[in-house]
């Protein structure tokens, strides 16, 4: 981890010391990571006598609730609710931290107010191409499961941590946990030995991940599974190039009362088929589908994101967006984008790449 240096971590010290307020913003649509890390940074910018606020474009799914306190009611600031709130937080900040992206658009309504503040900004990213140009100081690091664990081992070089996890404040101890836990898909992917480390020492250090496990996966709505079940069995489409892809509308989402969070993790499942290379979950929301991209080693979500579906990623989890008009007249056009999009990648892409 290259970016974990003495001179890079003196500099984080610095900043931190010189801050009299401090804003923390994740990407839009904030997953466990975005929000384990954000949650994880607040608690120790705290027990460093900082308060900062977290700004976020929306509200993170509500399965994530345990990770903010009723403590922490003013500390977020979600534009979606309170733009004005928002957006002063971030034009009030001398120092902000970008944490799980890698570049100010994948903030969406809170990119301009990044783009135009005069605050020192870090980078905790752990995307591909990071635009290190915006950053003051950047931590950027591929190769590790998630922002969190980045942010872990940046916490652990820290004079005050000084490689002793015992040292992290508990909150901020379990928000970690939980941010690698939701990005590694409970350690099926991207689990590196740092991952494993990390895992090894917050569990040493007290983190009681059986609480974690049960906060995070056993308390869905009864809806959540019921719509897994229709999805699966009668939404479920294969294609000859080994591309499995549904399409969740929102009449279907309506019908099944589905919320933001509800359909974690469903992307994931049809990669279980030995057939499949690339699994596409598409999930109409206003006037944009939201697009999510998983792959199995050897194909490329990014590339297959990037190139088909204005967005990007990691090589293997990936998503984008399709606009409609601009893209597809309305959702029952989808399928048809998928098939000759996907068809194109795997039989011209692919091979030119
Ligand atoms: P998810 O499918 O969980 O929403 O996203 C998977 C990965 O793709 C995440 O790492 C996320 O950062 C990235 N991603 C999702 N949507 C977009 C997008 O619209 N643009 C870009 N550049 N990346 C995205
Ligand atoms: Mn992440």
């Amino acid at each position: 981890m290259t970016d974990i240096n003495s001179s890079n971590i003196q500099m984080l010290c610095r900043l931190i010391e010189e801050t009299a307020a401090p804003v923390i913003v994740t990407h839009m649509k904030p997953d466990g990571d975005a929000m384990g890390s954000s949650v994880a940074l607040y608690h120790f910018l705290r027990a460093m006598g900082h308060e900062a606020r977290i700004v976020l474009n929306d509200r993170f799914p509500s399965y994530l609730n345990f990770l903010a306190d009723a403590g922490m009611k003013d500390v977020i600031a979600v534009y979606g609710e309170k733009p004005e709130d928002a957006i002063s937080a971030i034009d009030g900040s001398d120092l902000i931290f970008c944490l799980d992206f890698n570049a100010f658009h994948r903030t969406d309504t809170l990119e301009d107010a990044l783009k135009r503040s005069r605050a020192r900004k870090v980078l905790v990213d752990h995307h591909l191409n990071p635009d290190r140009e915006q950053f003051d100081l950047s931590f950027s690091e591929t190769e590790t499961s998630s922002a969190s664990e980045l942010l872990y081992h940046i916490l652990m070089a820290m004079p005050s941590v000084a490689g002793d996890a015992c040292r992290i404040p508990a909150a901020c101890a379990e928000a970690l946990m939980t941010g690698m836990t939701t990005d590694t898909n409970n350690f099926a992917n991207s689990v590196y030995p740092s991952t494993l480390k990390m895992a090894s020492s917050l569990l040493a250090a007290g983190v009681d991940r059986d609480r974690i496990l049960n906060l995070l996966y056993n308390q869905y709505s009864e809806n959540r599974l019921r719509v897994l079940g229709h999805m699966m069995k009668d939404l479920l489409t294969l294609t000859e190039d080994g591309v499995a892809y549904i399409v969740l509308d929102k009449k279907t989402q309506e019908a099944y009362g589905v919320s933001e969070g509800d359909t974690e993790g469903f992307v994931n499942m049809p990669l279980s088929i030995g057939k499949v290379r690339m699994s596409l979950l598409l999930k109409e929301d206003g006037d944009r589908v939201r697009v999510s991209i998983r792959s199995k080693k050897g194909t490329s979500a990014n590339r297959c994101a990037r190139l088909h579906f204005n967005g990007g990623g990691h090589e293997n989890a990936a998503g984008g967006r399709l606009d409609m008009p601009q893209d597809i007249a309305c959702i029952a056009e989808a399928a048809a984008y998928i098939e000759r999009h996907t068809h194109d990648f795997f039989t011209k892409d692919e091979k030119n790449a």
